[in-house]
């Protein structure tokens, strides 16, 4: 299977929208990768399948605005095979269904490079069966064409209609929502009749879908009157009939967070979660205004110590890879630290850790200082030199707890700084704000800076866990729904819920 080491780019369907959708291999693929560059159909959520430490590289196409052009994709995938064991290149559907992949595994073959491609489910013929339309069904259709509507300049595809005249076969157009009018016009032109069933379905197989259902006459001013967005599909013939006795409504096309408009403060860190909150909620429909409040930053750590230490604490990400930084910085590695025991808060952490190839010795039961202190207390000896590698602002519970340890130091790694805004673009947070149904917060800073830019909070305050919700109280903030476990997904279903029983 997909996991020898020898150096090579996987090309992966991502599979049309649902990441349950992508494949087993796939999924393996992805777990393994040392870096993946994907585009915008590939759902964020499979993007937290890569390993700590996996670069992501985004290389997507909004409409026409090419994001990055395909030579420049190409030559990223030959640079990127060049540095990493495993490079994955996801892409969404299939992975020669148009999209280009074909055009990648050449040029990745004429550079020498191997590649391996796992097949993904195209929403050719998955989102059509979204919608509750069959592609082919015995007595109504035998057969299928898939084509492009995009042609050059934004104008439809160059296609020969006459050769899609057959009433036994369906016709599935992909990049066509700009060309639904003329599609349906020329189908009618070339003899296809006016009143063949067609359907356009917009993001398929996700939250947001939504599909429109006519006939070749009308199914142009539907789409226009439910204002579909794009990716849409394009699909017509006889099948379409077959939605209104196959349609399952409960399973895509409930995006529970529709009309639903959130504020997100977010701090920039060394290492940002992926996915974030942010394209977590929009998944589910809620429209988001991230607002940036802090940045992580290193500070330099001269690493002069002549001896390393018996224990260090690792109690975030962030100081992982601050700590590393600054190794490379000093031209050290970690057979300084061979001997140097290490504790950590978190199983992110801990992975954070992993990826640098080093194993944490302790990890308490809990993940809250004072539990580490606790427990940790029991494994160390009086005479241990410990070296706590913490932000500025961290918990102060250590640092208490091991106040008559003489060997204890803190080690301030990096710094949460603010940021500011001029007044013109601090008014537009504020009315954003006033006017969103809600925030969420993630973190106690994130806390102190909204509230000191004086935004009035909206209805709904959501807090990622009890030191964030202690702040929000110390600012007269008491109503905050506080999300059972820690977690972006827990915030994002918190809000679901909020939102059902309020309707
Ligand atoms: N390789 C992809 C297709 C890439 S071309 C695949 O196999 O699915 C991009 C087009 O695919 C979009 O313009 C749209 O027509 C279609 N598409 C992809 N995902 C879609 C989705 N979730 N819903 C509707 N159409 C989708």
């Amino acid at each position: 299977m997909s996991t020898d080491t020898k150096k090579r780019v996987i090309l992966v369907g991502a599979g049309p929208g649902d990441p349950g959708l992508l494949t087993v291999k796939g999924k393996e693929a992805l777990c393994s990768a040392d870096c993946i560059i994907y585009d915008r159909l590939a759902s964020p959520k499979l993007l937290s399948l890569a390993k700590e430490g996996c670069e992501l590289i985004y290389v997507g196409k909004e409409n026409h605005h090419h994001v990055c052009p395909q030579d420049k994709i190409n030559a990223l995938l030959v640079e990127k095979a060049k540095q990493y064991d495993v490079v994955v290149r996801l892409k969404g559907g299939d992975v020669y269904v148009f999209g280009r992949g074909g055009e990648e595994a050449l040029f990745l073959r004429e550079h020498g490079i191997d590649f391996e491609v796992i097949p993904g489910v195209t929403s050719a013929i998955a989102g059509l069966a979204a919608a509750g339309i069959p592609i082919t069904h015995r007595g109504i259709a035998m057969g299928f064409h898939v084509l492009t509507a995009h042609g050059k300049e934004d104008r439809l595809s160059s296609i020969d209609f006459s050769k899609l005249t057959d009433e036994t076969e369906t016709c599935v157009f992909l990049m066509g929502l700009g060309h639904v009018r003329e599609v349906a016009q020329k189908l009618t032109l070339a003899g296809r009749s006016a009143d063949t069933p067609a359907a356009v379905i917009s993001c398929a197989t996700t939250p947001l879908q939504k599909s429109c259902i006519g006939i070749l006459s009308d199914i142009a001013d539907k789409v226009e009157q439910e204002q579909l967005i794009s990716p849409a599909i394009i699909v017509v013939g006889n099948v379409v009939s077959l939605s209104t006795k196959l349609f399952d409504k409960a399973a895509y096309g409930n995006a529970a967070l529709e009309g639903k408009t959130y504020i997100v403060p977010v701090i920039k860190g060394l290492c940002n979660a992926n996915p974030s909150l942010g394209a977590l909620l929009r998944e589910q429909g809620a429209l988001v205004h991230e607002i940036t409040v802090g940045s992580i930053e290193r500070v330099p750590f001269p690493m002069e110590s002549e001896r390393a230490p018996d224990w260090m604490i690792f109690t975030s990400r962030n100081a992982v890879e601050s700590f590393f930084a600054a190794l490379i910085e000093a031209r050290r590695d970690m057979r300084f630290f061979a001997k140097t025991r290490i504790a950590v808060i978190g199983d992110k952490t801990a992975k954070a850790l992993e990826a640098h190839g080093v194993y944490h010795d302790f990890l308490p039961t809990g993940s809250d200082g004072s539990t580490l202190a606790e427990e940790f207390a029991k494994v160390i000896q009086t005479e241990d030199s410990i070296w706590y590698l913490k932000g500025l602002e961290g918990s102060k519970v250590l640092a208490k707890a091991f106040a008559g340890h003489k060997g204890y130091r803190e080690i301030v790694v990096y710094e949460n700084h603010d940021v500011s805004y001029g007044t013109e673009v601090l008014d537009t947070m504020c009315m954003k704000a006033e006017q969103a149904d809600g925030i969420f917060f993630t973190s106690a800073s994130a806390v102190r800076r909204i509230c000191k830019m004086q935004m009035s909070l909206p209805r709904e305050v959501y807090s990622i866990g009890p030191a964030t919700t202690e702040q929000l109280t110390q600012y007269g903030i008491h109503d905050a729904a506080q999300a059972k476990n820690p977690s972006y997904e827990e915030l994002v279903r918190l809000s679901v819920t909020a939102n059902c029983t309020d309707r």
